[in-house]
């Protein structure tokens, strides 16, 4: 009926309306934020489940925002790239990261690289690499403490200059790792032409890894060409000891996921550490 019509024209324009309300809000709170540098990072360590060491640890930014409460960085990050305050975004996220490495070091940790996540945007900007070198400088640290995440769609984007600004970076002495992958249809053959030192399979191939045997062979697969590439692989998201032995079984190198420890904030991280040197010891 034309009642009905009505109302379902004025729920959609409601809808929309709290929509565009919420990315206004959003907007405005995170440029307050950027100023006051309100966020911070949680760390997730990387494991190598054969000697049971600690090969890294990804960094993963948090804001808590006085007014919207807990933001998801899938959220602001987005939201951050279309508005173009991602770049500032990303500068506060490597002083924290300069700054998590120091407490790391002052922890009796300097081996421990972390890992930062950098967004495609940021990446394929012209003074990308130079940013990055100032950042490590004012903070005194040096690439070698660090890791960087790119995603799969960011290697893939513009193929010649990507390739020139991941070799300078790895001359700069930071490992790279590919992110995501999976998700972004790139064939393993691409991956050739990168220096790359890590892959991460997406948690979308593990979440189901023990029951579905597509998902089986597919992570499987990308194991042993990564591995043919000379590269490390990563599986992210895992959450049962029954991907663990599936994933150890297979060959995959390192593991990361709620399975052995949630994102921690730095002074929980070096507690996580400490027991679990403890726990490994000889
Ligand atoms: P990502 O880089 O793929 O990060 C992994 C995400 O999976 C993180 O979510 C992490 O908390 C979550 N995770 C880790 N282990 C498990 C698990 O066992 N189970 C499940 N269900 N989830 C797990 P988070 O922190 O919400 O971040 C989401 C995405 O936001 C990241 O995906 C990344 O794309 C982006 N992001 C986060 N921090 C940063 C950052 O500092 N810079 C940039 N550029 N992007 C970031
Ligand atoms: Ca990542
Ligand atoms: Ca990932
Ligand atoms: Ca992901």
């Amino acid at each position: 009926s034309k009642e009905n019509g009505r109302n379902c024209f004025s729920f959609y324009f409601e809808a929309l309306k709290t929509d565009s309300n919420r990315v206004l809000k959003l907007d405005s709170e995170l440029r307050k934020a950027i100023e006051n540098r309100e966020f911070t990072l949680v760390y997730q360590p990387k494991i190598n489940t054969v000697t049971n060491d600690i090969v890294g640890i990804e960094a993963l930014v948090r804001w808590n925002s006085e007014k919207l409460g807990f933001v998801s960085p899938a959220e602001f990050i987005e939201h951050a790239e279309e508005s173009g305050l991602i770049i500032s975004l990303s500068e506060i996220i490597f002083d924290l990261a300069c700054e998590g490495n120091h407490k790391l070091v002052a922890a009796g940790y300097p081996k421990i690289p972390i890992a930062v996540n950098v967004s495609s945007i940021h990446f394929q900007q012209q003074s990308f690499l130079e940013s990055v070198q100032t950042i490590l400088e004012r903070n005194n640290t040096s690439a070698q403490c660090f890791e960087i995440e790119v995603t799969e769609r960011t290697v893939m984007n513009s193929a010649q200059e990507t390739v020139s600004k991941l070799v300078k970076l790895k001359q700069l002495g930071f490992k790279l790792s590919i992110d995501d992958f999976g998700t972004g249809y790139s064939s393993l053959s691409y991956l050739v032409r990168f220096p790359l030192d890590v892959l991460k399979i997406d948690r979308s191939f593990i979440q189901h890894i023990c029951s579905l045997d597509d998902k089986q062979a597919i992570v499987d697969a990308i194991i042993q060409m990564a591995h043919r590439l000379q590269m490390k692989v990563v599986a992210e998201g895992v959450e049962t000891s029954q991907q663990v032995e599936l994933l150890k079984s297979m060959g995959c190198d390192f593991i990361q996921g709620y399975y052995y420890s949630r994102p921690l904030p730095m002074k929980e991280l070096i507690d996580f550490i400490q027991f679990w040197e403890v726990e490994h010891q000889g």
